[in-house]
């Protein structure tokens, strides 16, 4: 599960190997498992998840 800095949570799956994204500040969004970092944008405020 990750958390955007705004309180929304989502579970967003990676699309390389499908695990869940984990979330780390400064970081950003990234795969535990493949070390892919993910840019998408949060459905709860709409700005950038990073
Ligand atoms: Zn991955
Ligand atoms: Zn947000």
């Amino acid at each position: 599960m990750a958390r955007h800095s705004c309180g929304y949570e989502a579970n967003v799956l990676c699309k390389r190997c499908g695990s869940p994204l984990a979330y780390r500040e400064r970081a950003g969004l990234y795969c535990p498992q493949c070390g892919r970092r993910v840019t998408t944008v949060c459905p709860g405020c709409g700005k950038v998840w990073t």
